[in-house]
């Protein structure tokens, strides 16, 4: 079977081809537009700004993909479309895409859970088996996953305000550093001292799997502000002190509650040996590191799918259509966007548009 995955609730507009089943799949193309030009004079992504563009470059997505892997939409068994969560008029322009398609072709539309995709993408890349822990760590999420089948995810704990990815990308806008700010902090932390700077490591004493991350923007702000005072300006050095201890900060916290989240799946399900992450932060490597020795110590495998299947992308979501089609759970016109869409209120009989 042949899916169409079409991706378009923030910031990347996004067109994939899957081909297999749901133990076997294989990526024919994956196509992802990004906007990051578009938003850069805003300092964040705009809603509206993005709405337009998935407008404009959605069917060339799709058309790319398509030629990408040199097949006619005559080749496809079925179109997967992200139907939340995200900004909503992203998860619009994709909805009224599929649902012409759909209703163009007579496919099959399957409305995806956003987060399901990047859930399920250690299956799509690695093969492994259900039930793994997943921390899903993004610029909009941070949560921990028992996931024990694709349409079984219990969430075990999570953010209790900001994301570690928005964390990494107030920090460069503070420093003065590039957009998005994961991958300047990360090259920027390289030759500074992580332990130059104290900054706070909130609920690492609480026994549960709940993190914080928005106090690191204000003690960051102000350990720039206590350097440019004391100094008249930053130093040669103090950006990398500064990106090195922020790194080194959320890097515990992670470590730390990944450790707790493990011992509560294993608690739940003694079968969990694998720990897999997914969402952009997981593309930084002393994160990736850290949690790789987390697993060593502890005799866990550990997955971090490639760094373009971490971030958004529409492969993750037309794997997901595959094995809602593999169980003959598709949906129909009336399928809708929806903005917020917890992953673990998704049963079977949920799983779909939430009808
Ligand atoms: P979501 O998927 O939750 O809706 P999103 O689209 O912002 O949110 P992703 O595309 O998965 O999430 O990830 C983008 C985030 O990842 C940004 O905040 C970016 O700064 C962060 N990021 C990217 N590379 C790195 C890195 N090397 N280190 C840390 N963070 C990184
Ligand atoms: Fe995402």
């Amino acid at each position: 079977r042949t899916i169409l995955g079409i991706e378009s609730s923030c910031d990347d507009t996004a067109a994939a081809l899957v081909r297999g089943s749901p133990t076997g799949a294989e990526i024919l193309s994956n196509v992802v537009y990004g906007q990051t030009d578009a938003h850069a004079a805003f300092g964040g992504v705009v809603p509206e700004i993005a709405a337009r563009a998935h407008a404009e470059k959605i069917d060339l997505a799709v058309k790319q993909c398509l030629s990408d892997a040199g097949l006619t939409i005559k080749d496809i068994d079925g179109i997967a479309i992200t139907a939340g969560p995200g900004l909503i008029g992203g998860v619009l322009s994709g909805v009224m895409c599929a649902k012409g398609i759909a209703a163009a072709t007579g496919l099959p539309l399957i409305g995806v859970n956003h987060l399901a995709g990047h859930a399920l993408t250690p299956q799509l890349t690695d093969h492994i088996e259900f039930p793994y822990l997943m921390l899903l760590v993004s610029g909009g999420h941070c949560q921990f996953l028992l996931v024990e089948g694709p349409d079984r995810y219990t969430r075990l704990g999570g953010t209790i305000d900001d994301a570690p990815g928005e964390a990494f990308d107030k920090t460069a806008r503070i420093l003065g550093l590039p957009q998005p700010g994961g991958p300047s902090v990360e090259a920027t932390a390289k030759t500074g001292d992580p332990k130059a700077i104290k900054l706070p490591r909130p609920l690492l004493n609480r026994d549960d799997c709940n993190m914080s991350f928005s106090g690191l923007k204000t003690a960051i702000l102000r350990a720039r502000d206590d350097l440019v005072a004391q100094h008249g300006g930053l130093r040669i050095g103090d950006r990398a002190d500064l990106c090195a201890s922020f790194q080194a900060a959320i890097t515990d916290v992670l470590a730390h509650k990944t450790r707790r989240a493990l011992a509560v799946a294993r608690a739940k399900n003694p079968a969990v040996h694998t720990v897999a992450v997914a969402g952009g932060v997981a593309a930084n490597s002393a994160i990736r590191a850290e949690l790789q020795a987390i697993c060593a110590e502890t005799g866990t495998d550990f997955v971090a799918p490639p760094l373009a299947l971490c971030t958004d992308n529409a492969a993750m979501i037309a794997f997901v259509g595959l094995h809602r089609l593999a169980s003959g759970d598709i949906d129909d016109m009336s399928l809708s966007a929806r903005p917020r869409w917890p992953l673990d209120q998704t049963s079977p009989t949920l799983l779909g548009s939430g009808k």
